[in-house]
């Protein structure tokens, strides 16, 4: 459960990130190129009472990883 920061109300999870205008989505990567480690697809989280989004990754384990 995520808890929004400015007003402390239990956010609503798991909407997709997309780019107006097209089906792409947005990925985390660290560094650029082919190499670029992608740590995955960022999800958001928002607050029902003040609008607030969060950004987070699901699968934390690969972030581990990607900090070589
Ligand atoms: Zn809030």
């Amino acid at each position: 459960m995520r808890t929004c920061h400015r007003c402390d109300t239990e956010m609503i999870e798991d909407f997709d990130v997309k780019v107006e205008g097209g089906a792409y989505g947005i990925k985390i990567a660290k560094g650029t190129g082919v190499f670029a480690k992608r740590i995955g697809k960022p999800k958001v989280a928002v607050c029902p009472n003040c609008g607030e989004i969060s950004l987070y990754i699901e699968d934390v384990d690969k972030l581990q990883t990607a900090q070589l």
